[in-house]
């Protein structure tokens, strides 16, 4: 695109444009007003600390080198046998794991995280990681994600005996180059939003039963959607105890190259497809007491807790196919000649391109809020995020495949696989209708009380 202005608006040395008009202004007027060069999608980044800044830009870097030339040859990969990874895939988790990708939620020297970003919540740096991963590409994001999530329980269940037990030495083989990666496993044949809503769960009968025996418990039963389940080395498993209901829930451990553990089958998905999503089969696995983790009957408020640290960034991985989304459309218009000109010299698509930076911007304003406070995230605030955050990136999505119209479904174009990705995000760590009723469900005793005022 050679033209020095877009058609309907002034070139920035006409005698009416505020670029020129801001350069007269006195010195005060200049203090207080500003008339930005800066890059658009730079503006959020130049308002961050300068430790997450830097993390933020080693993040990009690692995604534009790594994950975006891998994108579309994982997507396109024939469906896997279950167990199997595509070499491509393999050598960027042992890339990840070495530069620190899947060990950055504890500190040195039990983790990657610097000792520079530790005054910021670690769910705000997962979310500003997430972003750069989810933009370059949704599968492999999520293979890097769902690990974090298996080693949730762990963090927020054990003490530091767990950790030095359990994490330390996951977190040291990843930065080998030897991923060690942790499955989270919840979901159930009969059971997704159960096993994410009280009052579904109330009326449930566990799936997933733990029956004691000598020295520990012997797990029966079939997890299935557990993202990462098919290449775990361990995984966050919860069951319900013999005879008992979900209250009874307890975090066990497991040991996937244990007897009777089994990876049955990985589903087809239409997206993020970089990313297996598992069934896990049970028979008779013996696992000891001292891996059981947070308590006997504990599961059920763990399980919540790590929903609550997950969906933040899952809202930030909506932002990061927004964004990717919209870069694009915005390319395509630039590039792309309509009666002789290029797209972007329409005004009805120039008003289409504001509103998706408009739409981007104001998901990720909503996430950082939320993620930079989120030292002990709330359900409340961490499922508003999620499925604001993921509906309104399916709607930029679906504009993006508006302005490249037949474009919009070739698959090189990128916005079709961006589309199938973000997609998923409405469904995993509880379908979106479910996030908003767990809203409600911390929402209620404000609601129900008579003398108490109701302000959002
Ligand atoms: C790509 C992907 C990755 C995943 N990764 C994991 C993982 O790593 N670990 C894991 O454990 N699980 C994982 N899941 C499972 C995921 O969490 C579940 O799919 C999700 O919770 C929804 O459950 P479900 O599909 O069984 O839907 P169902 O619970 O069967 O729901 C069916 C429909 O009913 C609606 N519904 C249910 N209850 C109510 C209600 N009370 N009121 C109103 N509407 C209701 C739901 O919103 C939905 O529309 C993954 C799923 C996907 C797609």
């Amino acid at each position: 695109m050679t033209a020095s202005h877009l058609s309907g608006h002034l070139p920035a040395d006409h005698a009416l444009s505020p670029a020129w008009q801001f350069k007269r202004f006195p010195a005060i007027g200049r203090m207080l007003a500003d008339y930005p060069a800066r890059d658009l999608w730079d503006t959020d980044f130049a308002r961050l600390p300068a430790p997450l800044a830097r993390q933020r830009l080693r993040a990009r870097e690692f995604a534009e080198r790594y994950l975006v030339p891998a994108a579309a040859e994982l997507d396109l990969a024939p469906h896997a046998a279950a167990g199997t990874c595509h070499p491509l895939a393999r050598s960027i988790l042992a890339e990840a794991g070495r530069q620190g990708w899947l060990s950055y939620f504890l500190p040195r020297p039990l983790g990657s995280m610097a000792w520079r970003t530790l005054p910021y919540a670690p769910i705000w740096q997962s979310t500003l990681i997430v972003e750069e991963f989810s933009r370059a590409c949704g599968g492999l994001m999520l293979l890097l994600s769902a690990h974090h999530l298996g080693v949730m329980p762990l963090v927020l269940g054990g003490d530091l005996g767990t950790i030095l037990r359990f994490v330390a030495p996951v977190y040291r083989a990843c930065e080998r180059g030897d991923p060690h990666l942790v499955a989270f496993a919840i979901t159930e044949p009969g059971a997704g939003s159960d096993a994410e809503d009280g009052h579904g769960a109330s009326l449930y009968h566990p799936g997933v039963i733990a029956t004691p025996t000598k020295g520990g418990y012997l797990l029966n039963g079939r997890k299935c959607y557990i993202s990462g389940g098919d290449l775990a080395k361990t995984a966050t498993v919860f069951a319900a105890l013999q005879g008992e209901g979900m209250d009874s829930w307890t975090c066990f451990y497991v040991d996937c190259t244990a007897p009777g553990f089994r990876v049955a089958r990985t589903e087809l998905k239409m997206g993020m497809r970089a990313s297996g999503a598992a069934d896990l089969e049970f028979t008779d696995m013996f696992v000891p007491t001292d891996r059981i983790i947070g308590g006997l009957r504990n599961g059920w408020a763990l399980n919540r807790a790590t929903l609550n640290a997950s969906r933040i960034p899952v809202a930030s991985m909506a932002v990061g196919f927004a964004r990717a989304a919209t870069e694009t459309a915005v390319e395509f218009a630039r590039r792309y000649l309509l009666g002789g000109k290029a797209l972007i010299h329409y005004q009805d698509v120039q008003l289409h391109l504001a509103t998706m930076v408009a739409e981007t911007r104001a998901m990720r304003s909503l996430v950082w809020q939320e993620a930079r406070h989120a030292w002990r995230p709330r359900q409340l605030d961490a499922s508003l995020c999620k499925f604001h955050a993921t509906d309104r990136a399916q709607h930029v999505c679906e504009m993006a495949m508006d302005l490249l119209a037949d474009h919009g479904v070739q698959h090189e174009q990128r916005v079709e696989k961006i589309f199938r990705d973000v997609r998923l995000t409405r469904i995993f760590e509880g379908t979106n209708q479910i996030n908003r009723l767990s809203m409600m469900e911390d929402w209620q005793g404000q609601l129900l009380a008579p003398d108490r005022p109701v302000g959002v």
